[in-house]
């Protein structure tokens, strides 16, 4: 892009304009992912919706092509986009809660943390994800499933409308009554109609909870994964544990001697009677016994943020997911062997429950298109060393591969990585073709395209 280019973008738009010679540049197109390593030719921070319906004019009429970021935390880094323009939602980070009618409305550039905070003042809570850093702007609108899924559904559950600017620069609300097309889309269907600068989201009693962490040897994994498969899908919704593999990192609350150790573990949330918690976790010793169980209760906030310093920004990343209807024994030996051979102390595997409230929408309420799961899985190659990188991706690809004949066949558009059109369209089941149709209304000439992309229908 030229000087002239770049300096009329800056005088149309009241947030920074950057560009390749800007000292902050480098910083700008960093995201979370450090595997991805793109050059955009401007970097545009919008400081509202005005300035977003400018930046949509003013990069459709000069004919660039447009990423839009949210929290940054796409895998395949669908934030950026090589001599693009990113329009960076990041100063639109607000958040207005009204205690009284339980909702909270913020801005399309917050982070979790940033409704979790404000919520929590009031004891309120909707359910998001498993990391306080996240944009809440990519996790709603792919579904958005965390510590509060089984109790209160996916985050898309407890959207009540959103302000969105569209390809031709216009403003809409989209509700159950105004564009309800296009809210029933947002609800699942990723960045595909246009910017979202607002969400109104129904907020949940939700002050402390009940939180634990119960961990075995990596070699009990057959044992632990036959159990939990029983044990989660028959507890209360106020029970939620993500299953996960991982290394014990160097430091409290975990003892000393497991530090550094491969293990499989389930991290629980509860959002029932205090009391209660420690008695509903009685039975994890018919898992074995663990080498490490703790309960205690915490702010949500708190939870939200535990793992945060764990896996921060800056890290190499490859991941793919899958969603499973049931854990058979035949994927448990692909998760027993792949355990063995874990690549390094950051790369992990977790399932994440999407039964329970999520699992009681009917079917075609929203454009997520699976209510008949039990389980989100990731599997992530991570590691802070890029001479890692190859390795790190090559374990998860593999091990997606053997788990794919015992999955639902296609994944969370929230965990797919640069994949295929056809696993897009796989990802979406039977809602493709009406996802395709909303985004020939709302964007016939598939303007926004940098993302897990619906081609518009044919006309
Ligand atoms: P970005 O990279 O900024 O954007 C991702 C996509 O969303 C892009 O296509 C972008 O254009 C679009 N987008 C973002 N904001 C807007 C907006 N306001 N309007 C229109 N389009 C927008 N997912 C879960 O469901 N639950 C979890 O617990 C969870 N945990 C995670 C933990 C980590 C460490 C990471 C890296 C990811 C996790 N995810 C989880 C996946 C997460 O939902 C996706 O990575 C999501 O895309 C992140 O959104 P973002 O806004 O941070 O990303």
């Amino acid at each position: 892009m030229d000087g002239r280019t770049l300096d009329a973008m800056r005088t149309a738009l009241r947030g920074p304009v950057i560009g390749p010679q800007d000292p902050e540049y480098d910083r700008s197109r960093a995201i979370y992912n450090a595997m991805i390593d793109r050059r955009p030719a401007a970097l545009v921070r919008c400081a509202d919706a005005a300035d977003v319906m400018a930046a949509v004019d003013f990069i459709r009429d000069n004919g660039l092509e447009v990423a839009v970021r949210g929290g940054g935390h796409s895998g395949p880094g669908l934030g950026l986009v090589e001599d693009g323009v990113t329009i960076d939602l990041s100063p639109m980070r607000w958040v207005r809660v009204d205690p009284a009618a339980r909702t909270a409305r913020a801005g399309g550039g917050s982070l979790l943390g940033d409704l979790d905070h404000a919520a929590h003042g009031f004891g309120l809570a909707t359910p998001a994800g498993v990391m306080s850093t996240t944009g809440l702007g990519g996790l709603t609108l792919g579904g958005g499933h965390g510590y509060l899924t089984r109790k209160y559904g996916l985050t898309v559950d407890n959207l009540l409308s959103a302000d969105v600017v569209l390809a031709d620069g216009g403003f809409v609300t989209a509700s159950e009554t105004e564009n309800p097309d296009l809210f029933w889309g947002l609800r699942g269907g990723g960045g595909n109609f246009g910017i979202v600068t607002s969400f109104d989201f129904r907020l949940h009693p939700v002050g402390s909870v009940g939180v634990g962490m119960t961990v075995w040897p990596v070699d009990s994994g057959r044992e632990v994964l036959r159990w939990y498969r029983e044990f989660l899908p028959r507890a209360p919704d106020d029970l939620n544990g993500f299953c996960a593999l991982f290394t014990i990192p160097p430091g409290p609350p975990f003892p000393e001697e497991i530090h550094g150790r491969k293990m499989w573990g389930v991290v629980w949330c509860w959002t029932g009677d205090p009391q209660r918690l420690d008695e509903t976790l009685t039975v994890v010793n018919e898992a074995g016994p663990p080498a490490f169980h703790f309960t205690t209760p915490m702010p949500y906030p708190a939870l939200q943020s535990m793992f945060d310093t764990l896996i921060p920004a800056g890290l190499q990343w490859y991941w793919r997911g899958h969603f499973f209807d049931r854990i058979t024994d035949e994927a448990i030996d692909v998760h027993a062997k792949y355990a063995e051979n874990l690549p390094t102390e950051l790369s992990l595997m977790h399932l994440y429950p999407v039964d329970g409230a999520a699992g009681r929408v009917a079917p075609d309420d929203t454009a997520w298109s699976y209510r008949d799961a039990v389980w989100s899985a990731v599997i992530a190659g991570v590691d802070p060393d890029p001479a890692n990188a190859r390795a790190v991706k090559q374990w998860c690809v593999d091990y997606w591969e053997e788990l794919r004949p015992h999955s639902m066949g296609a994944a969370y558009v929230n965990f797919m990585d640069a994949e295929s059109q056809d696993r897009v369209r796989a990802a979406y089941r039977g809602h493709y073709d009406r996802l395709a149709e909303i985004k020939r209304t709302y964007d016939p000439h598939n303007f926004f395209h940098v993302n897990q992309n619906i081609e518009p229908a044919e006309q």
